[in-house]
């Protein structure tokens, strides 16, 4: 038996053990996903998912959801990253897209909540299409087209990297308007003629995403499922919105990858038989967990009262979302020498971990930009997600 066959046996999910009990504390989920079925992966797992009521989560009671405001819902996608990093990233993106529908329906008590009721009603899931190939910076700014016509607009362009490629039933996606400076928001059937799936993204980890390359040619956008419209270096509530629900629910997802990979080097550490100098570097690793996780979860629950907006708001998602990338590197770097070379054993469980968890530096808002725009917002000055502006 190999090395990778004798730990594949390592259970990554709920634990009682103590330093779970210790980093579990405080996230609390009444949803929590289902034991995934021998041989069910990818777009089946997510599918699967959906329907177990994670679609609904974030919606209110009323239109038929769960009701689950951004704390609950980041302790879900907490939940699903321990279990499954790979439908976690993936789920993560309609989690968002539908927080932010439901924030803008409380602000504008308009008909969207219809699209609410429908997206309960069905299970369906909403992907979310901003990045483009090429890189895109500026998750705020968009290569791809919108054509003003008597109806709405005519989308053309390439969307890639895209999750929920295959398993989502609406796109929420940007395009630029065409002889204007305006970038717009707005969410189109998957099933529009003229959207397609065109080749998978090659990627090292997070690989059962359902994440591939849309393609827009000449796609029918209805007016009515527009719900931003601006110049895109116009920061507003909406994009307020969108940054604080992504960050916290990034943020989220990522601990519970890292708990996982935590999971594994405690148990090995286990196996030594002594834990001498490990206890440290376990205990480093742990520390950047539980600082981590009480800063997501309080400026959840901030967000979700009231007690931070505007400005204050974006910052502070936005220094959340770089300090997530900074603490995987100081819990990887810890956790190193503790798993040891299996870390980087083709196979084993720890080393699918250390790779997907290496996506979380591939995330809006860019690397190049978070700490400029956390330092506007300190030093009172214009805030710009470009980083050559
Ligand atoms: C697991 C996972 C799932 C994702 N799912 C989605 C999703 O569902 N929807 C979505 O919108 N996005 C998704 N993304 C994409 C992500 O949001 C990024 O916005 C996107 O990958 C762009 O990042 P980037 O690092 O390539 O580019 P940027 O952040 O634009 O650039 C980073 C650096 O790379 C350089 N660079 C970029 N491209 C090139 C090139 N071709 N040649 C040379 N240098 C280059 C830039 O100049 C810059 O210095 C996902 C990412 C991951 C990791």
């Amino acid at each position: 038996m190999t090395t990778a066959e004798t730990d594949a046996v390592w259970q990554v999910g709920e634990s009682q053990e103590p330093h779970r009990v210790l980093l579990d504390a405080g996230w609390s989920t009444l949803w929590k996903p289902a034991q995934g079925r021998e041989g069910v992966t990818g777009a089946d797992r997510i599918r699967e998912l959906a329907a177990s009521g994670y679609a609904a989560l974030p919606i209110p009671q009323d239109f038929g959801g769960a009701g689950a405001g951004l704390v609950e819902v980041a302790a879900a996608q907490r939940a699903l990253g321990i279990a499954d990093p790979s439908a976690a990233i993936a789920l993560n993106m309609h989690a968002f897209t539908v927080g932010l529908m439901v924030d803008y329906w409380k602000r504008h008590r308009d008909t969207s909540w219809m699209l609410l009721e429908g997206i309960a009603r069905e299970g369906a899931l909403v992907a979310s299409a901003f990045a483009e190939p090429g890189g895109s910076p500026n998750f705020m700014s968009s290569r791809s087209e919108a054509v003003e016509t008597t109806k709405g607009y005519r989308v053309s362009g390439v969307k890639y990297p895209c999750s929920l490629a295959t398993t989502a039933t609406l796109v929420c996606l940007t395009a630029r308007v065409t002889g204007t400076d305006e970038t717009l928001l707005a969410l189109v059937p998957r099933s529009s003629p003229g959207l397609t799936v065109e080749g998978e993204w090659p990627s090292l980890g997070m690989t059962d995403s359902d994440t591939a390359r849309l393609v827009l040619r000449d796609v029918d956008l209805d007016d009515r499922l527009v719900f931003h419209r601006g110049p895109a270096d116009v920061i507003d509530d909406n994009v307020i919105s969108g940054m604080a629900w992504f960050a916290v629910l990034l943020t989220a997802t990522y601990h519970g990858v890292l708990s996982g990979l935590l999971d594994v080097a405690y148990q090995g550490a286990a196996k030594a038989g002594t834990f001498g100098p490990r206890t440290a570097l376990l205990g480093r690793a742990t520390r950047e967990l539980l600082a981590l996780g009480g800063t997501c979860r309080q400026l959840g629950a901030d967000i979700g009262s009231g007690a931070i907006a505007g400005r204050a708001e974006l910052a502070a998602a936005v220094a959340l979302r770089a300090s997530l990338s900074d603490t995987r590197e100081r819990v990887l770097a810890a956790v190193t020498p503790v798993i040891g070379s299996r870390l980087y054993g083709r196979g084993h469980p720890a080393a699918a971990l250390l790779v997907d968890s290496l996506a979380v530096h591939h995330h809006p808002p860019s690397l190049l930009t978070c700490d400029e725009v956390v330092g506007a917002v300190g030093t009172g000055r214009e805030i710009s997600f470009d980083p050559a502006g």
